[in-house]
């Protein structure tokens, strides 16, 4: 018997999953919010490990051909002290395809293929226990489905997850503002030459600057440091100057090359960092289940798209493979994917801690020990 399913989120957990389940056959519907693919900026680039998002895209058939977009050089990674000498400056070897990077966009155009995503779908809410034993999905617009299985694969202020577990997510402590650079090889020279070809990332008290390659000269940069919650709540976002200002100002007394980066940054864009708990789990609900951040949102440590490409494929596998018996074979997989969520929940925040600390030693030895890993 062929199970209506429905996935909630077309971001990498639900797009990983839906493909992995239409390579297999199985009809399946993805519900997103978005109005069309390009809606937003995608965001920026991601590293897939060889055993996590690089093994999804194998179960979903396309791992030959995230190797033609994906980039191995981005891997490299220097470190820079806040007076700008350079502390670390590791490059991958030619043939190092442990964690190459994707622009999100590539990622995204590579899972969607051929899926049947309803776009400018939202759901506002999933009730389990419709007349006909399914779960009740009910939209932003008012209409309602019903389908035997709802994925919440809905990022991390899901509306799914509220089904299934109170628990909401908090605030680190955190906060990182992203601004940006175009065109940097030949616009900006200088900063070209200070990030290299992948990340470069400078650790002072209680704050970091990290500025990150992505595909055609584009760079994101991220400030991060220790302030109230609301700390962005006070900018004018339009008054880019101002915003600048007080960038400038917390970073006060750095080199003057690494200033640069936010000096020459056009638009700045606050993101205060939300995690669920460590190891957060729920009573199971038979036709409902989360995947992604939805289901365990952890700080941006490089795991977080990972985690929700693995779990939707090894879901969406499970369910092509299984018995027929749909909630055992969720129940089962949810129990796998609390186990290893819980151990790279506690990992991220311990990594966290360390990278925006008041020794910035510990950042430094934090990298020197995912290298040495
Ligand atoms: C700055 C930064 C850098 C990062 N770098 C990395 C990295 O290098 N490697 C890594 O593994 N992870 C990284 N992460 C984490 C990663 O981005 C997330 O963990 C990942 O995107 C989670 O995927 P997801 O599919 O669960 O959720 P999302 O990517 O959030 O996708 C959720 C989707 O659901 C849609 N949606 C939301 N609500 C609704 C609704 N009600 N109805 C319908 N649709 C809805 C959204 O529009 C979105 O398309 C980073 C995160 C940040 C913030």
């Amino acid at each position: 018997m062929r199970h209506r399913i429905a996935v909630v989120g077309a971001g990498p957990a639900g797009l990983t999953f839906a493909r992995v389940l239409h390579r297999d056959g199985h009809p399946v519907t993805v519900f997103e919010r978005d109005p069309a693919p390009d809606a937003r900026p995608p965001g920026g680039t991601l590293d897939l490990h060889a055993g996590l998002g690089q093994l999804a895209l194998d179960k979903a058939g396309l791992l030959a051909e995230f190797r033609t977009l994906s980039r191995p050089e981005g891997q490299a990674m220097r470190i820079l002290d806040t007076d700008g000498t350079v502390l670390r400056d590791w490059h991958p070897r030619p043939d190092d395809e442990a964690n190459p990077e994707i622009d999100r966009g590539q990622l995204r155009d590579l899972l969607l293929g051929p899926l049947d995503v309803q776009w400018g779908r939202g759901v506002a809410e999933v009730v389990p226990g419709a007349t006909d034993g399914g779960v009740l999905v009910h939209f932003e617009d008012g209409r309602q489905e019903a389908y035997d299985l709802v994925i919440g694969a809905d990022g991390a202020w899901s509306r799914v997850h509220p089904t299934l577990s109170p628990v909401t997510p908090h605030y680190t402590g955190v906060t990182a503002v992203e601004t940006s650079l175009d065109d940097i090889d030949a616009r900006h020279p200088d900063l070209a030459r200070l990030i290299g070809d992948g990340s470069m990332a400078v650790y002072g008290v209680n704050r970091g600057l990290v500025a990150q390659r992505n595909s055609g000269g584009h760079v994101k940069v991220y400030a991060q440091f220790r302030v109230q919650q609301d700390w962005h709540t006070s900018l004018d976002l339009s008054d880019v100057e101002g915003v600048r200002a007080s960038l400038l100002a917390l970073f006060d007394g750095w080199a003057a090359p690494v200033l640069e980066l936010l000096r020459r940054g056009t638009v700045f864009a606050p993101r205060p960092l939300y995690v669920l708990p460590v190891s957060h789990t729920w009573s199971h609900v038979p036709g409902v289940t989360l995947l992604g951040d939805a289901a365990h949102l952890m700080p941006p440590l490089g795991a977080g798209a990972n985690l929700a490409m693995l779990e939707g494929a090894e879901l969406a596998e499970a369910i092509a493979t299984g018995s027929g018996d749909l909630d055992k074979v969720v129940r089962v997989f949810e129990e796998q994917m609390w186990a290893r969520a819980g151990r790279w929940a506690k990992m991220t925040a311990a990594g966290l801690e360390r990278l925006v600390s008041p020794d910035p030693a510990q950042a430094l030895a934090l990298f020197d020990e995912v290298q040495a890993s």
